[in-house]
């Protein structure tokens, strides 16, 4: 493999894929049409800025439909071509099967630098984006879902909702037609936090099988784990902070756009995300040592390496380098087939992308069900709950009283105790039994299969027989 060329994103996705599938017993072309993207829409529109009117290219793909609606992220970067949106739509189908999201793939791009624009003229171009889109059913509440990707966030999840509903006056799911809004939009608590949250989750779930360590050389559990995170955007930022500020795990390095920084004893996540945001880049950050060479970090010694940022990064031409025993990918398609092969002979554990970030698409998932049930999760039961609670702690109270010096409730557990669950547990709730029953079934796959001896290829296993499970149940 090494002396071949390497592989593009789509190639590396179907190459991993076709591994997986081998190890398969489908039906005769079953496998060829869960392979394949459905459809790519490709739309050219003008917008008139400053004078003269500006010419965009975007795109929405449609990977599977065993399920509906599609679902997936819109990205702006100037990288987003066909293939990449394709390679892209394709994981989500894998990502919602694994962890058993109700959704097909999809996946949508705009080929636009969004830091070259004002505000008001990022919502013109969104704006007619999301008609073009709306008008095909390319959003819709029941066919097609779009999220936030690199690039974009709330504040274009704001629009696109706002664009569907004017075209959609009747619609009383207009809402539901894209997820990651802001709360004040039909959002979710805990949607902007949840890629991130759903990557702490994952190694927390990693850290409790014993074998799973040992199988990556590491021992004991994330505290003192020393961290290098690779783009500290939405995703890397918040698995870096939570991990750090949550689990004690140490963040050694933060590699961004205009290079690196490093510190042994530990970076201050916080500190410097707002360095970030008030320089444009890492470089004059005081507290570590930097890098202008960031990629070279990616090499540095450590025990966990988050690749938060683009893909292909850990490709042909660094992965022997590699020295970190656990990856989880945080990013979509990170790591090249070819980096996969020659990590896989090193013995490097890699926690896939498919999994690992699919925190976002899970909270996706409660909004849309939020927008489309119109009530707050917890709203119905958070202060019957506590009344509940509130019996029990009344009587430990008589019994406290009674017993004297000889028995006392701990403290905090009245307050702990009462507080009935509000929307924002409820969702990190929901978010953790969905990481840690996906890691789960694929560990299962990952030990008890002679032939499986890679986490990747267990989540597509996996993910690939519940597509053909849901394609049979059709009778296709
Ligand atoms: N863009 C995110 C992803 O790649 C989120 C998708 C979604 O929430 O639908 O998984």
């Amino acid at each position: 493999m090494t002396n071949l060329k390497e592989p593009s994103f789509r190639e590396s996705v179907d190459l991993m894929f076709n591994r997986a599938v081998a190890l398969m017993d489908l039906p005769p072309g079953l496998e060829e049409k869960i392979r394949v993207c459905n459809a790519t829409y490709t739309v050219r529109f003008g917008v008139r800025l400053r004078g003269q009117i500006h010419t965009f290219t975007g795109y929405r793909s449609v990977h599977s439909e065993h399920m509906e609606p599609v679902k997936g992220g819109i990205r702006y970067a100037m990288g987003v071509n066909q293939d990449e949106v394709e390679a892209l739509a394709a994981l989500m189908t894998y990502k919602c099967a694994l962890v058993e999201a109700p959704f097909g793939g999809s996946k949508g791009g705009l080929r636009i630098d969004p830091r070259e624009y004002e505000e008001h003229e990022l919502e013109l171009i969104t704006r007619r984006f999301a008609y073009e889109l709306a008008k095909r059913d390319l959003i819709h509440p029941s066919q097609n879902v779009p999220a936030p990707d690199m690039g974009t966030g709330e504040r274009e999840m704001a629009w696109i909702a706002d664009q569907y509903k004017r075209m959609n006056t009747t619609d009383i799911n207009a809402v539901a037609c894209v997820t990651g809004k802001p709360q004040n939009a039909g959002g979710i608590a805990g949607r902007v936090e949840a890629t991130g949250r759903g990557v702490q989750y994952a190694l927390q779930e990693f850290f409790r099988h014993p074998e799973d360590i040992k199988a990556a050389g590491l021992k004991g559990t994330l505290e003192g784990k020393r961290v290098i995170v690779q783009g500290l955007g939405n995703v890397g930022f918040h698995a870096a902070k939570f991990l750090s500020q949550e689990d004690d795990a140490i963040i050694t390095g933060i590699i961004e756009r205009d290079g690196a920084l490093f510190n042994p004893d530990g970076l201050d996540v916080d500190a410097v995300r707002a360095w970030i945001m008030k320089h444009d880049g890492v470089t004059g950050y005081p507290d570590a040592s930097h890098h202008a060479d960031g990629a070279t970090v990616l090499e540095e010694d450590c025990d966990i390496l988050i690749p938060a940022a683009l893909e292909g990064v850990i490709n042909m031409s660094n992965a022997k380098r590699i020295k970190a025993p656990l990856i989880i990918e945080a990013a979509n398609g990170p790591v090249t087939a070819g980096a996969d092969d020659i990590l896989r002979q090193k013995g490097t554990v890699i926690i896939p992308d498919m999994y690992a970030n699919a925190g976002g698409v899970t909270v996706s998932y409660f909004e849309w069900v939020k927008n489309l049930s119109h009530i707050r999760f917890g709203r119905m039961q958070r202060r019957q709950e506590e009344a509940r609670h509130q019996l029990v702690v009344d009587e430990l109270e008589r019994l406290d009283r009674y017993l004297g010096d000889a028995w006392s409730m701990t403290p905090q557990f009245k307050d702990k105790y009462l507080r009935g669950a509000d929307e924002l547990e409820l969702v990190r709730s929901g978010l953790d039994d969905t990481m840690r029953i996906a890691y789960q079934s694929m560990r299962e796959v990952w030990h008890s299969r002679k032939d499986v001896d890679d986490l990747r290829t267990a989540a597509y296993l996996v993910s690939i027989g519940k597509v053909a499970a849901s394609y049979r149940a059709k009778g296709l």
